[in-house]
């Protein structure tokens, strides 16, 4: 019998979507106070920096109650781990049209736009393959005969869903097609947290969800955030390399936190949808600046299906801010970037603290 573990960060997000941990550190400059923020969410962690003045107590229910609106309105809309999500509404609906809320409308939208970017290489109706790979909410002890690949090739395709914004409806051609929005809807969360601490007037912070990064402003010393990119290790958590990020996002698709082990074998949770199989090319890592998160986290994982050499080649074709770590071997990684990558990354240093 083959042997199959999985292994993903700790599933701590239950019933308590919302325990937060605060702490607020010293003064730095100025009288101002940086305020973290972490705690569960969407089956992994956030860690939040705000820097504002003062020591202003009630803040840190200011953005508790920010992050959890933002964060339980992402939940519910776009996990495919609940039954009650809007999506999952979707996956059960048929081929007539379905009421999209603006935000579903939006990331969908932009899921399409870089599947044809991509030549599909990008596509959230992976998701039975997903599932059938043993990731996903729904786990699998085997891995799909051939003949059960072949049937869930069939309902996948980014051309299976119609993205119709004139109506702000969504429409399937199959009614077995699923959509699953894992690859992209945290960099939608960490783009909503963004734009509400920007409502709220705050112009200093950093707010992470499961390694998709946005910055704004300057770091709670008043110097711009610089941001660590993880080595890409299977057992071991180190940072690889840290670099400035100033009023952008960062978004990092990788092969080492999310993997099964069959007989010994990874195999990475990023399925290619042209062959329904997961990527064995070798890329342990993309990291992806853009100015929008979730696009950044949809281009990560485009580029990461795409490997090494069709990834670099469509992220120099688009002038796409991009690094690359191919594994050699455990402890040997290949770099690559693109040069629009090395114009935004100057100051990249491997030996500095991350933020
Ligand atoms: P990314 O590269 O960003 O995404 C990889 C994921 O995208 C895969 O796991 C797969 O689901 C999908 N995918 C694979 N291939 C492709 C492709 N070619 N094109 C498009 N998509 C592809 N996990 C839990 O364990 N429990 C939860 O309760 C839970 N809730 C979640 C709620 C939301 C709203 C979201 C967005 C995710 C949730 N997750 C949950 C999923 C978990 O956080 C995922 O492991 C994570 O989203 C994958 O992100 P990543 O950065 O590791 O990889």
């Amino acid at each position: 019998m083959p042997s199959a573990r999985r292994f993903v960060l700790p599933a701590m997000f239950v019933a308590a979507l919302f325990v937060v941990v605060f702490l607020r550190q010293p003064d730095r400059s100025e009288g101002r106070h940086e305020y973290l923020v972490t705690g569960p969410t969407m089956g992994t962690t956030f860690t939040v920096k705000v820097v504002a003045r003062g020591g202003d107590d009630t803040l840190k229910e200011r953005l508790a109650g920010i992050l959890r609106d933002v964060l339980e309105g992402v939940d519910g809309a776009m996990s495919t781990y609940r039954t009650d999500s809007e999506i999952a509404a979707f996956n059960r609906h048929g081929t007539e049209n379905f009421d999209a809320s603006p935000e579903l409308m939006e990331v969908m939208k932009e899921a399409q736009r870089v599947a044809r970017l991509s030549g599909g290489a990008f596509d959230i109706t992976v998701g039975p393959l997903v599932d059938a790979w043993g990731f996903g909410p729904v786990g699998a002890a085997e891995p799909p005969s051939e003949e059960a690949l072949q049937r869930l090739l069939a309902v996948t395709g980014f051309e299976q869903i119609e993205v119709d914004s004139n109506l702000g409806v969504l429409r399937k051609a199959r009614t077995d097609c699923r959509a699953d929005l894992s690859a992209i809807a945290k960099g939608f969360a960490v783009d909503r947290v963004a734009a509400a601490f920007d409502e709220e007037g705050f112009q200093n912070y950093m707010v992470e969800i499961g390694g998709e990064v946005r910055t704004r402003g300057r770091n709670g010393a008043g110097k711009p955030w610089r941001i660590g990119i993880e080595r890409p290790d299977f057992d071991t958590r180190a940072v690889y390399v840290t670099i400035p990020l100033s009023d952008l996002a960062l978004a990092t698709s990788g092969d080492y936190r999310n993997y099964v082990e069959r007989n010994g074998v990874r195999i990475s949770h990023t399925i290619d949808p042209r062959t329904g199989r997961p990527i064995a090319h070798g890329l342990a890592s993309v990291s992806v600046i853009h100015s929008s998160c979730t696009t950044a986290d949809a281009l990560a994982t485009a580029l990461e299906v795409l490997g090494p050499v069709d990834g670099l080649a469509m992220a120099e074709q688009y002038d796409i801010p991009a690094f690359f770590l191919v594994r050699l071997d455990d402890d040997r990684f290949k770099e690559m970037h693109t040069d629009v990558w090395t114009a935004l990354t100057e100051n990249t240093s491997a030996s500095e603290p991350v933020e």
